[in-house]
């Protein structure tokens, strides 16, 4: 399978064809329609056998959302793609398509929040189970495989501590067992990480984040082969119906045709702020993959091209006090989400994540702002809480 250059991608989204049907408009009109209708039962008939193809109802196809779809499909070197209302519609669906009643699921235990409480506590009434595992050791993974393991859900990096799994490994092990695997790949995007061409069977993405880019719309795609996504768009993606709309996928079209030209300048940007904060006396740690620091930096270069702006940074100073930091913070707002223009700042417990462990946990997305001005923002900020002693450690 493919797996495209940067420079090859933004071919990919930059480049339509002429198209005489729309004047040659350089975007298409938005297909604002709810269903489409026909002059012929003879090509009705065939279109309704082929909904999954064919244009007939919006809640199916419908060619705004289709094209996206095939750009997605594209990026990510797969033969299908499906967009959905959401990263967590496109999450469940997949997640659903791999298993059934009395399945089992191993996840994780770093995965998106709401995907784990999808899996470990809603999809129990189904009589599933899932295994949350630490992704860092695959033989966790193959320890936590049992008879009825359906599914193997994947998070690389994962987006609060960014740890990685060994894709290929992984992908390897459950071919070998018959097992289905699933990547969230909303952190590195095509862009970056290619885990179909890696064996896996389901790519997953929050477009949200950095493929709408803009902070204004919200949706999800999954990228498989055609095996695995017919049966899936027939099922969880026309019976669950949570379907992207054109307009949103007109807004998100917009966004994907500078992707890869973001990536890059997301990338210079995390890195540059990322390792200013490694030096920084009240930082212990800072997590992001691109970083020599990372101790999984190797296995980051062997399965990743480059990487987003998003990190998160370890301290001693209370959670109290941190938050205080970030109120100050000029350019960082604070907020969930990211992927967007904006810089933004989170601040938690480390014990809401990892129980066992203290600490202050602070994810900083780190936007399109002049890295030096960034910096200057957080470095005033620290210098506050020191001036004012607001730093009392946990001990
Ligand atoms: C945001 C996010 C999701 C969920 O996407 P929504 O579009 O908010 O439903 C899933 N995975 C990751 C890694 C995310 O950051």
């Amino acid at each position: 399978m493919s797996q495209n250059t940067l420079v090859q991608q933004q071919t990919i989204v930059a480049h339509d064809e002429h198209d005489e049907r729309h004047q040659g408009a350089v975007t298409k009109p938005i297909y604002q329609n709810s269903l489409f209708t026909f002059n012929s039962y003879t090509t009705f008939l065939a279109s309704m056998k082929e909904e999954i193809n064919a244009s007939v109802y919006s809640r199916g196809t419908n060619p705004t959302v289709s094209e996206l779809e095939m750009r997605l499909a594209k990026l990510e070197g797969g033969d299908r793609a499906r967009c959905f209302a959401s990263g967590m519609a496109a999450i469940s669906s997949a997640v659903l398509s791999a298993v059934n009643t009395g399945g089992h699921i191993v996840c994780v235990d770093e995965a998106y929040g709401p995907a784990v409480q999808f899996m470990g506590t809603y999809l129990q009434k189904f009589d599933i189970e899932t295994t949350f595992v630490n992704g860092t050791s695959l033989k966790e993974i193959e320890g936590a495989i049992r008879d009825n393991t359906k599914l193997i859900y994947l998070e690389s990096p994962s987006s609060m501590f960014f740890s990685l799994q060994d894709i290929s490994a992984i992908a390897a092990l459950a071919k070998s067992r018959g097992i289905t695997t699933i990547v969230d790949n909303t952190w590195a995007t095509p862009c970056y990480q290619s885990p179909l061409a890696l064996g896996i069977d389901l790519v997953v993405h929050s477009l949200t984040k950095y493929v709408s880019g803009h902070s204004d719309s919200i949706g999800g795609v999954i990228v498989g082969r055609a095996e695995l996504m017919n049966p899936l768009i027939k099922n969880e993606y026309l019976l669950l119906g949570g379907i992207m709309t054109p307009a949103t996928a007109n807004l998100i079209m917009r966004g994907l045709r500078t992707l890869p030209l973001r990536m890059e300048k997301f990338q210079s940007q995390g890195l540059t702020v990322a390792g200013w904060l490694e030096k920084h006396p009240l930082v212990k740690k800072v997590n992001h993959p691109l970083l020599p620091s990372h101790p999984q930096h190797e296995l980051a270069a062997t399965q990743m091209r480059g990487g987003g702006s998003l990190f998160s940074f370890e301290t001693e100073v209370t959670v109290e006090t941190m938050r205080k930091w970030a109120e100050r913070l000029n350019y960082f707002r604070i907020g969930v989400s990211w992927g967007g223009y904006e810089s933004l700042v989170v601040v938690n417990p480390i014990s809401d994540y990892k129980p066992e462990r203290e600490g202050t946990l602070v994810r900083l997305f780190i936007g399109l702002e002049d890295t030096n001005e960034l910096i200057a923002d957080l470095q005033s900020s620290f210098e506050a809480i020191i001036e004012q002693s607001m730093y009392p450690m946990i001990d």
